[in-house]
C-alpha cells in the first residue's frame, strides 16, 4: 500500500525556525532571580491591576474591536490622532501586520544582523525574503542598511534601542536612515525600548508625523510591565493603518490588556519609578561587569532595560559556562547562542536584590573560573 501523501508546510514556512522564549523555570530549583526576558520586575502599576479586576465581569463579551477608549489615551498621551494609531496582541502583531501587509513573495524585508528575532519570522512568514545588514560592534550601521536595500525591498526592519544588543543610534541616524529609504518601502521603527533611552533620541512618532512611509512601533510590554495582556500599537500615515487594520485579527487585544494599558498611562509615577530604577541599576550593572574585564567580559553600552554582556572569545571563561553558574545560582538570563551570539548574555535589569544576585554570581564564577 502506498502512503497518502500528508499535508506539507509551505516551503517559507518551512525555513522558520520557531522563535525561543527566554526561560521561565529552572527544573531542579527555585527561581531567585528571572531575568531572562526584559519584563518589568515590579509588575504592572498598582491602577494597572484595579482596572483589569473591573472589567473581569465582562469577560463574556468581546473586546472592543477598535480599541478606542486605548487609542484616545494614546493620543492624548503622545500629542497624535487617534485615528492613525492602530493596536495589537502585542507588538509583536503589529511587525506582522506590516509584513503581511506591505511584502509577500518575491519581496525582500531588510533588517540588521543581531537584530530581534520576531523580524526574521514575520519575512518568512509571508514568503518574503530576509536580507541582513551587517552591524558594527553590536550596533546598526545604516550605510550597510542602505547598502541592503534593492528595489524589490518593501520594508526596514529597525528597533532602537535594539534586542538583544541594547545599542542605540542617534536621532540623526535615524533620519540619514530614512531619507536614504525609497519613498515606497516601509520603515518600521520599532520602540519597545522607546522610554529607557536618553538624550536626543527619535522614537519614531515624529518621523512618522512627516513621513509617509513610517510606522512607529510601541509595546506595553516592558516599561508598563504588562507583557502578559499582549498590548502594542502602531503609528503611521492613515493609508498605512488601513492596510494593517484588513489583516489584524478582530478582537486582538483583550478588554483587560485594554483597560490596563489605560490605567497604566495614567500612573506617570509608577513608570517615572521604573524607568529611574532601571537606568540606575542598568549603570550599575555595567559598571560590576566592566570590573570583570581582566576577564574578558565586557558590557554593551545599553539604552534599554537590560545589558547584554561579551564573552572574549580567547578568554579564560566561556559565556556557556557563565550561564550555567548563573542557573546553578537560580539565576535566569539570556544566553544568546540560539541567536548566532554564542560568546554572550542577556541580562535584564531586575530590582536591586535580583540584580545585585546576577552580579554576585557572575564575580564569583569568574573567581572559581580564574583562581590558578
Ligand atoms: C519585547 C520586544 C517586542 C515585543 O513585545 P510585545 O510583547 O509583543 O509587545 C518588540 N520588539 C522588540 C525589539 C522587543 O524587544
Amino acid at each position: 500500500m502506498t502512503a497518502q501523501p500528508l499535508p506539507r508546510m509551505t516551503p517559507w514556512v518551512e525555513g522558520i525556525h520557531a522563535y525561543v522564549p527566554g526561560k521561565a523555570k529552572l527544573a531542579d530549583r527555585p527561581v531567585v532571580a528571572r531575568l531572562a526576558s526584559n519584563e518589568n520586575p515590579f509588575g504592572p502599576s498598582p491602577r494597572a491591576i484595579a482596572a483589569m479586576q473591573s472589567v473581569l465581569a465582562d469577560s463574556h463579551r468581546y473586546p472592543d474591536p477598535a480599541a478606542t477608549a486605548l487609542r484616545e489615551a494614546l493620543g492624548a498621551h503622545h500629542g497624535i490622532d487617534p485615528a492613525r494609531i492602530i493596536c495589537g496582541t502585542g507588538s509583536d502583531e503589529i511587525l506582522h501586520l506590516i509584513a503581511g501587509a506591505f511584502a509577500g513573495p518575491g519581496d525582500e524585508i531588510v533588517h540588521v544582523r543581531h537584530g530581534f528575532a520576531v523580524y526574521d519570522i514575520a519575512t518568512r512568514r509571508v514568503g518574503a525574503t530576509p536580507v541582513v545588514a551587517p552591524d558594527a560592534d553590536w550596533i546598526c550601521d545604516v550605510d550597510a542598511v542602505l547598502a541592503a536595500v534593492t528595489d524589490r525591498t518593501r520594508v526596514v526592519f529597525l528597533a532602537n534601542p535594539n534586542n538583544p544588543t541594547g545599542t542605540l543610534i542617534s536621532a540623526a541616524e535615524v533620519r540619514r536612515l530614512h531619507a536614504g529609504l525609497p519613498s515606497d518601502c516601509v520603515f518600521a521603527l520599532d520602540a519597545a525600548y522607546a522610554e529607557f533611552a536618553e538624550g536626543l533620541y527619535e522614537d519614531g512618532i515624529g518621523l512618522a508625523n512627516e513621513h509617509a512611509n513610517v510606522v512607529a512601533v510601541r509595546t506595553f510590554s516592558k516599561l508598563y510591565g504588562l507583557a502578559a495582556q499582549r498590548i502594542g500599537w502602531g503609528y503611521a500615515a492613515p493609508a498605512l493603518i488601513d492596510a494593517m487594520h484588513r489583516i489584524r485579527a478582530p478582537f486582538n487585544v483583550p478588554t483587560t490588556g485594554q483597560a490596563a494599558a489605560i490605567a497604566a498611562l495614567a500612573d506617570t509615577e509608577w513608570a517615572a519609578m521604573t524607568r529611574e530604577h532601571t537606568l540606575r541599576w542598568r549603570n550599575w550593572l555595567s559598571t560590576e561587569i566592566t570590573a570583570l574585564g581582566n576577564a574578558g567580559l565586557r558590557a554593551v553600552p545599553s539604552a534599554a532595560n537590560f545589558v547584554l554582556v561579551e564573552f572574549a572569545a580567547d578568554g579564560p571563561v566561556t559565556a556557556a559556562a557563565a550561564n550555567e553558574a548563573l542557573m546553578a545560582d537560580g539565576i535566569l538570563a539570556r544566553h544568546l547562542a540560539v541567536q548566532n551570539m554564542p560568546n554572550c548574555i542577556r541580562i535584564s535589569i531586575g530590582t536591586e536584590a535580583e540584580t545585585r544576585a546576577a552580579a554576585a554570581s557572575l564575580r564569583a564564577f569568574v573567581a572559581r573560573a580564574t583562581a590558578a
